[in-house]
């Protein structure tokens, strides 16, 4: 699908495939307008079979004029069968889609690859973001690895361990003091007077495309089939969004049969905008202010939360909210049963899938999709002090002291 323009989402007003993201008469969003396919299914299969083993092998349909050279390759990451996980939750197929496995350790990586792709075709040398963690370190390896510069935005109260692993590619790296979406609209302004490609600001409707390169693993990795549910993240409901995007545009090329899956929401409770506005029948979002441990879906005023709204609705699924506590024994739950550790993110993901599992608003025999979206490495503290070590003197001895305490219960 040869990429054609830039379209406003509402009054579908053309625009060039500039570095832009609002519509001048209406303020809409702008989103990619692509042309017609030019080949029949099996030709489309054999494209993506011959291509290389990351989220370039959809070229076919996404917004560049050719793939990059190889630099710091995402997607191709693992789909697992968690029959574990699913049999504490007495379902019969439940799948982990682990994006950790991405070369920042977050879905992230997908998005900025194709928004920094474009960036250069478009001439830029600076990658710039405002992020609530994973992107500032998407951001700042990429432009590392593409030799770009890269300004990070970030709020100042972000996990250590994220500044870290952003820190280390050695990008300017500013520490706002204030919320995501002060960031957010501190970048908005910069953007018009900097010539930098905001990954997820004047590069957007890029952006965003990277992440139905998750729709199209998930259905390539189910053997060209659609799952039944899915199960994924809201911050700004760009990813919960496209995810749709890709499963539609591949039911209407013919690479997949059958129904739209039912789309699932999760957010934390402490930052739900989006569920609130589920649970009272609102079609937009009231922003709010953002406290809780999830800080990679701490967005106060998500960006496509009244589309995020529509495709829960139409899809016969939901938006729901997690607790604190929830997403820590989430995080325990996708752990001890799959050996996947995850961010708070993915927490609130499993969370939420526990919930509707007890609910018993998943029939068992349903296909099963839960999108992981970042490694739990980067969020460390919020497991310190939930299990218990013990200390010994290196005896025998001492280790038959505490041996009763340790022994498995049977
Ligand atoms: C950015 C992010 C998301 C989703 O963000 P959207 O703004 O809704 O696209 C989900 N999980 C993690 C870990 C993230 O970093
Ligand atoms: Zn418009």
């Amino acid at each position: 699908m040869p990429p054609e323009s830039l379209r406003c989402k509402e009054c579908k007003t053309p625009y060039p495939l500039e570095a832009r993201f609002v519509c001048e008469r209406c303020f809409g969003p702008l989103e990619i307008a692509y042309g017609s396919l030019d080949a029949d299914p099996a030709e489309l299969r054999r494209r993506i079979h011959g291509g290389p083993r990351s989220l370039w092998r959809y070229a076919d349909f996404l917004p560049v004029a050719a793939p990059p050279p190889p630099a710091l390759e995402a997607g191709f990451t693992p789909l697992l069968r968690a029959d574990r996980l699913a049999e504490k939750l007495r379902l019969e197929e439940v799948w982990i889609k682990n994006d950790a496995a991405n070369p920042t350790h977050s879905f992230k990586d997908r998005v900025v690859s194709v928004a920094l792709a474009r960036a250069r075709e478009l001439g830029f040398d600076t990658l710039a973001c405002a992020s609530t963690g994973n992107l500032a370190n998407a951001v700042a390896a990429h432009a590392a690895a593409a030799g770009l510069h890269a300004y990070v935005f970030i709020p100042a109260d972000l996990e250590e361990q994220k500044v870290l692993a952003t820190g280390v590619y050695s990008p300017r790296v500013v520490a706002v003091d204030g919320t995501y979406d002060d960031v957010n609209r501190l970048c908005t302004e910069l953007s018009s007077e900097h010539d930098w490609a905001f990954a997820n600001i004047n590069m957007r409707p890029y952006y965003a495309e990277g992440s139905k390169t998750l729709a199209f693993e998930t259905a390539e990795q189910l053997s060209f089939t659609l799952p039944d549910r899915v199960v994924c993240p809201i911050a700004s409901g760009s990813l919960f969004t496209k995810l749709a995007r890709g499963f539609e545009e591949w039911l209407s090329a013919g690479l997949v049969g059958g129904e739209m899956p039912v789309f699932c929401g999760a957010q934390a409770t402490g930052c739900s905008p989006v569920a609130i506005a589920f649970g009272e029948g609102h079609d937009f979002c009231r922003p709010v202010k953002p406290d809780t441990i999830a800080k990679s879906l701490a967005i106060g005023n998500p960006a496509d939360g009244s589309y995020a709204l529509d495709l829960a609705r139409r899809t016969g699924g939901t938006i729901e909210a997690v607790s604190d506590e929830e997403i820590v024994a989430g995080i325990h739950l996708l752990a001890t049963t799959t050996g996947i550790f995850t961010e708070t993110a993915g927490g609130v993901t499993i969370a939420v899938l526990k919930q509707l599992a007890e609910r018993g608003e998943i029939d068992r025999s349903e296909r099963v999709v839960a999108y992981i979206t970042g490694d739990g490495l980067k969020t460390l503290d919020c497991v310190r002090d939930s299990f218990s070590t013990w200390q010994i003197e290196p005896s025998v001895e001492s280790f038959e002291r505490v041996a009763g305490e340790l022994a498995v219960p049977a």
